[in-house]
């Protein structure tokens, strides 16, 4: 058991205001604090020694593993020399330019700018703002609607909150609906009709957009916003020939597409961009996570070239652009990056992300997509996740006051690996940092396997 008597444990129930966590039952002690205290590749400590397999990586974002002395080592110099000099007014640090040139080098094709911020959260605000600015800089002051899907998730500010399309994070706070609307989420499993086609899903899900922008008036609509594969509402990868059909329909209407990489940046997928993978040629990239393997917090919006050359018209007619953040492209977080980048290439963690993660999703499959009570067993690169059900045939979902999902998560936590019960649904998610070994994946997969038949 975990030490709930110690005093740090006590400041935190008084003190801490943590996110994304049950207010009420964490300060009264009623669930563990757990300190976290070290970490080594993939696995972390606690302050009582107890070792995990943090099969999550963090949030998805520690990509790289812990404890990477190359990246430690120039957080270090970067704050000795210059710990912070502001980005405004045309200043930059050799960071955080060489930074932006690796993300363009690195970017699908027609990218060319990159504004930095610190949080996926902040970055999709920025994006929004741009969005709205493109289309006033345009003459087209109608055309400020934004089309999220329903399981997208984008962060928890006030507007990207809105993006999100999930309950918990609209629940009582009074997110402002307009203008963001939300379509059709492209989750085969759970939406699709029993007799559909995946293509004839995708179909569907194009259908819906479609009616959507048609409904509201294509002379509103701006962008549309997704994750190349769903994360936060539950890893989720398109339904086959998703991204092709969507794309046909955004270009018809001239709407702009945002690719929110924050979580498949990077190498998650394996490759470098999730974009690549799926065949998605944004106007905008979401970046945060993986750009620094969360060593420091970073984020950034890449902009195609021809959306910044019409940004560039904007200034021209009005003045500097009057979006900045005080942290905008940090040194010590920009340092953090260039070494962050640096490494995938050297540890070659992008083929790693495709073959080892191929090699942990099939494993997984074949330990517990039998069960009676799995319903799916799904993912891409290095991500996947196990969706329980209480009928398998007849595809009928376990009530959710159960909390079966975090039933498996809590019984594979006490069994030394960390994975996570996704928010919405009972699922359980994996997104190791990119340096697993097959032998840890192993590790992984015999452990959740006792953790689904210690539950049902
Ligand atoms: N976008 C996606 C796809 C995410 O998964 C997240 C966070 O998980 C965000 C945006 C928000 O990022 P942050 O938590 O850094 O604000």
């Amino acid at each position: 058991m975990l030490d709930q008597s110690n005093e740090l444990a006590a400041w935190d129930r008084d003190h801490f205001f943590h996110p994304s966590t049950h207010m009420g039952t964490h300060a009264r002690g009623e669930s563990p604090t757990r300190i976290m205290a070290g970490g080594e590749g993939v696995t972390v400590w606690d302050n009582n020694g107890k070792k995990s397999i943090d099969a999550f990586a963090g949030l998805y974002c520690v990509n790289v593993g812990y404890g990477r002395q190359k990246i430690a080592d120039a957080i270090a110099a970067q704050a000795m020399n210059l710990a912070y000099y502001h980005a405004y007014v045309g200043h930059g640090t050799e960071a955080s330019i060489t930074l932006a040139k690796m993300i363009i080098d690195r970017a699908p094709e027609g990218m060319s700018r990159v504004y930095f911020g610190l949080s996926g959260s902040d970055a999709n605000e920025t994006n929004i703002k741009l969005i709205w600015y493109y289309n006033n800089v345009l003459g087209r002051p109608e055309k400020k609607k934004i089309i999220s899907r329903w399981r997208g998730y984008h962060g928890s500010g006030v507007m990207t909150g809105s993006l999100t399309g999930l309950d918990l994070f609209h629940n009582a706070f009074d997110l402002p609906r307009a203008p963001i609307l939300h379509t059709e989420a492209p989750y085969y499993f759970r939406r699709a009709n029993r007799s559909m086609s995946e293509g004839q899903f995708s179909q569907h899900c194009a259908d819906k957009l479609e009616e959507m922008i048609l409904a509201e008036g294509p002379e509103t609509v701006a962008a549309f916003i997704g994750e190349p594969i769903l994360g936060t509402g539950g890893i989720v990868p398109p339904p086959a020939g998703y991204w092709e059909k969507i794309q046909a329909v955004l270009k018809k209407y001239d709407v702009l597409l945002v690719a929110d990489e924050v979580v498949t940046g990077f190498g998650r997928l394996g490759t470098m961009f999730g974009s690549e993978h799926y065949g998605i040629k944004p106007d905008l990239i979401t970046i945060a996570k993986g750009l620094t393997s969360a060593y420091a917090p970073l984020s950034g919006v890449i902009v195609a070239d021809k959306m910044w050359q019409v940004l560039v018209q904007g200034s021209d007619k009005l003045g500097s652009l009057g979006h900045g953040w005080t942290y905008s492209a940090h040194p010590i977080c920009v340092a953090a990056g260039v070494a962050n980048l640096e490494l995938i290439d050297e540890m070659d963690l992008v083929t790693n992300a495709r073959e080892t993660g191929a090699y942990f999703r099939a494993e997984l499959a074949k330990a517990v997509g039998g069960h009676k009570n799995v319903g799916d067993v799904r993912g891409d690169g290095m991500l996947a996740a196990v969706e329980f059900v209480s009928d398998k045939d007849d595809r009928v979902f376990f009530d959710a006051s159960l909390k079966i999902g975090t039933q498996v998560a809590t019984a594979l936590a006490a069994s030394g690996v960390i994975g996570r019960a996704m928010p919405q649904g009972d699922i359980l998610g994996f997104a190791p940092p990119l340096c697993l070994t097959r032998e840890e994946a192993d590790t992984i997969v015999a452990r959740t396997a006792d953790a689904v038949n210690s539950v049902f």
